[in-house]
């Protein structure tokens, strides 16, 4: 299973179609040909990421490793504050 956000191998089954990747960090769980990416944050509060665009933007927030960075994708990408 490769990871749809990064494309790394390095990813592990967690559930019964629920997926982790260790390079980026996420969860994501297929259903049928419909993958769903969750970020988990610290405190396991997960967020549904809409796509691959959106995913891939945090990732990139997660690997700057700027918390305020992260912290305002995450506003933006689930309109929570
Ligand atoms: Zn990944």
């Amino acid at each position: 299973m490769y990871c749809p956000v990064c494309m790394s191998v390095n990813t592990g089954k967690i559930g019964s179609d629920t997926y982790y990747c260790s390079d980026c960090l996420l969860e994501f769980a297929c259903n049928g040909n419909e993958i769903t990416i969750y970020y988990i944050d610290p405190e396991g509060v997960s967020y549904a990421l809409k796509d691959r665009g959106e995913a891939k933007k945090l990732v990139d927030s997660i690997r700057q490793g700027d918390e305020l960075l992260l912290q305002e994708t995450l506003q933006e990408l689930t309109g929570k504050c």
